[in-house]
């Protein structure tokens, strides 16, 4: 199906989500203290991402931080009425306008888990790099297989791909992290070294990634840094005590549930809605309430 094509589609089912009466339903139980929405980014728009903020401060949201949520769930605190936590992955170089601007023209809290290599070799992430080499030297290698392979597999591509490719970088710059985590609002998480599928690395390879990223972090930013997100969602029990091991509280996931407090929730398996970057806004209102994602019906 051809991308416009696709979005349209889509946008006419989220309107029917919308006027069907599932977005107040939602938007009642949040108010009611019975869930907290939790949404992450990658590279929005800054019309987007202002879509987005301006969403929830019209229909009354308090922005809570991640280490805000932290606490409520570790101390079993009432959950605060029509919250929402805002993350963004990896730390593209466009967040700075994009996204950081209206945050603190806001003064949002939002957290950003860094992946530290490519923002450290001002370099490409490896699915970029796959992506534009993919006409010549990996004809039909698609990102997606890449998800599935050994660990070294993977990078063995990518090393392969990112040959002859001009280097513009991606990520922020060191500097632009350290500048942003001076905001108070501005919360810095690590996303591993290299953005590995997990699971798929061996046992030295993940918990390099998990630990060397932290400390990394930590040594930029003079201070401590124990919030985690899973590169592209993926984990196993054996990344959850990794993390434990390595001295982080919380670990986001791209699970796309509520947090829901009649649910228990595991401080290394917190769900999070995520916001697509190019699609119409009425989808991603869609997928940030997580009205999109239900299959079963809320009772009203
Ligand atoms: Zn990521």
């Amino acid at each position: 199906m051809n991308i416009p094509f696709r979005n349209f589609i889509a946008y006419i089912y989220s309107c029917y989500l919308i006027f069907s009466g599932k977005l107040k339903t939602i938007q009642k139980k949040c108010a009611n203290g019975e869930m907290i929405l939790s949404v992450y980014f990658h590279n929005p728009s800054k019309k987007l991402f202002n879509q987005c903020v301006k969403w929830f401060i019209d229909n009354k949201y308090n922005f809570i931080s991640t280490e805000e949520l932290r606490k409520i769930i570790s101390e079993k605190r009432t959950f605060p009425k029509s919250a929402v936590v805002f993350t963004v992955d990896d730390g593209w170089k466009e967040n700075k306008e994009n996204i950081f601007s209206i945050t603190q023209k806001y003064d949002i809290p939002i957290t950003l888990f860094a992946s530290t290599q490519t923002i450290e070799t001002k370099g490409q992430f490896w699915w970029t790099i796959i992506a534009k080499s993919r006409k010549d030297i990996l004809k039909n290698k698609k990102v997606e297989n890449l998800k599935t392979v050994p660990n070294v597999v993977r990078m063995q591509k990518v090393n392969q791909a990112v040959k002859g490719l001009i280097n513009e970088s991606d990520a922020m710059t060191i500097d632009e992290l350290i500048e942003l985590s001076r905001n108070g609002n501005i919360y810095i998480g690590s996303h591993t070294v290299t953005h590995p599928i997990l699971p798929m690395c061996n046992n030295h390879e993940a918990w390099n990634e998990i630990l060397q990223s932290k400390l990394t972090l930590q040594n930029w930013l003079n201070r401590s840094v124990n919030q985690f997100a899973y590169p592209n969602g993926d984990f196993t029990a054996r990344e959850c005590e990794l993390l434990k091991k390595a001295g982080y509280s919380i670990a986001f996931t791209t699970n796309p549930i509520y947090i829901d407090k009649s649910n228990p929730i595991d401080l290394f398996q917190i769900p999070r809605f995520g916001v697509v970057d190019n699609i119409s806004f009425t989808e991603n209102l869609c997928r940030m309430t997580g009205i999109w994602y239900q299959r079963k019906k809320y009772k009203k």
